[in-house]
């Protein structure tokens, strides 16, 4: 048993590893899928052909976490491997394993909760009283290579201050951030409520030596309990692993199953994620490209003559390169917009699609939020900070794009446009 729970931690480590090289940014495009739902549904503007490339890593995830549990959290979430990497350098250097008291831990649990309300709550208002907290924006642009500390420590200084705060607490208290702060993990820990596999401990062959409860990364107490139904839970199996005498099981729909399942099932997602995402992309091109063309068109019938000509044709038609439609940022006009939130999307680096939401408040573009984005992080990391303050200041979507990175930045100033066209009066 013993070399199997070894072989399932070796695996378990490398698919962490896996998904932070390949999907560092997985959870927060999962959540700011949820924003842009929440968003358009509180506009009334919910057009779910045009969210869906934006929803699929929310919908993907929150329904593999409801079947399944919190198999993201505990194998795939980059910002958890993170936590788990930090936690395991704190041992190492500090010899203490510190645990916060039952009761105090229950009650920080609350505050994940809280937090997203409050976001929700933002989303709704548009008050962009948030805007540079974020520490997964932090994260994200210490990730690129080389990281990004110009943008990290100067545009989004709080979240930085707030990763840096993040990583001490992780160093002490194991997930430290999944536990008591992600919103992201308060919907997963709502959503899991149902799950059908759950970590199951036989009362009758307990030592009552508090093992499992002490090696639980989230903080659960095992010990009155048959069952975890807990949506803390995040399925990571060290409780499993840690029990001397191999009392605890992972059930999966009331049958006992091998803890490699827990692998397996994550490695599934992964897979799962990377299939569904071929043809949410080629969905999300196909609809990019007709958003691109009708703007044009209204842009064309905008400034053409009135004359038509017998083919039915203006004699001014324009003709647009393929070149041309690529990097062509409509540029919305500066008049009155309406107060509210709006989402919009443009064509960033090799036709992939950026959405991003645009806050107008008082007529003005007061925040852009990116909702999702398909381009190389490095270079879209490099053209947002740039691009948006641009906007923000002349409230135009039409700016200077950014040197080198030039087609990150005309996806940005075409989503913003797009989102402006929705704003309009
Ligand atoms: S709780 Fe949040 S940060 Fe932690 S693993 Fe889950 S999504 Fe990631
Ligand atoms: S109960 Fe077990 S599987 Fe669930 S989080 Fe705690 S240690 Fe991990």
């Amino acid at each position: 048993m013993k070399k199997k729970i070894s072989a399932f931690k070796i695996i378990k480590t490398a698919l962490q590893l896996i998904s932070f090289l390949l999907l560092p940014g997985l959870f927060i495009d999962s959540f700011n899928g949820i924003k842009a739902l929440v968003q358009a549904l509180s506009a009334g503007n919910a057009d779910f052909a045009v969210l869906l490339p934006a929803l699929f890593p929310s919908v993907l995830l929150v329904l593999a976490t409801a079947i399944f549990g919190r198999f993201f959290c505990g194998y795939m979430c980059a910002f958890g491997t993170l936590g788990d990497a930090v936690h395991l350098l704190g041992n190492k250097l500090f010899k203490i394993k510190y645990r916060i008291p039952e009761k105090a831990d229950r009650k920080l649990k609350w505050i994940k909760y809280l937090l997203l309300a409050f976001l929700v709550f933002t989303w709704i208002t548009g008050i962009g009283v948030l805007s540079g907290w974020s520490p997964w924006d932090a994260f994200g642009s210490l990730l690129t290579l080389p990281p990004d500390f110009t943008y990290a420590f100067t545009s989004i200084t709080v979240g930085t201050i707030l990763l840096l705060l993040i990583v001490i607490g992780s160093l002490f208290v194991e997930r430290f951030f999944c536990r008591y702060l992600c919103p992201m993990g308060a919907i997963f820990s709502l959503a899991s409520l149902l799950k059908i596999a759950k970590i199951k401990k036989a009362k009758t062959n307990c030592g009552s030596c508090q093992i499992c409860t002490s090696n639980c990364k989230m903080g659960i107490s095992l010990n009155p309990r048959s069952v975890v139904n807990s949506g803390e839970c995040i399925e990571c199996m060290e409780c499993v692993a840690a029990c001397p005498r191999n009392n605890l099981k992972l059930s999966v729909a009331s049958k006992d199953a091998a803890p490699l399942l827990a692998s397996i099932a994550a490695a599934s997602m992964i897979g799962l994620y990377y299939a569904g995402n071929l043809g949410v992309s080629a969905y999300a091109a196909s609809l990019n490209q007709t958003v691109i063309s009708e703007t044009l068109s209204e842009a064309d019938a905008a400034t053409a003559s009135p004359e038509i000509s017998s083919d039915g044709t203006t004699d001014t038609q324009q003709t647009v390169s393929e070149e041309s439609t690529a990097v062509s940022t409509p540029a919305a006009s500066t008049s009155a917009y309406t107060d509210g939130t709006y989402t919009g999307s443009g064509t960033g680096f090799h036709g992939g699609t950026t959405t991003v939401t645009v806050t107008i408040s008082g007529g003005q573009i007061t925040d852009i939020q990116t909702v999702s984005t398909r381009d190389d992080n490095k270079y879209y990391t490099r053209a947002f900070s740039s691009v948006t303050s641009q906007i923000i200041s002349s409230q135009d979507s039409s700016v200077d794009a950014v040197s080198g990175a030039t087609f990150s930045s005309n996806g940005i100033m075409s989503a913003v446009a797009d989102a402006l066209t929705q704003a309009k009066e």
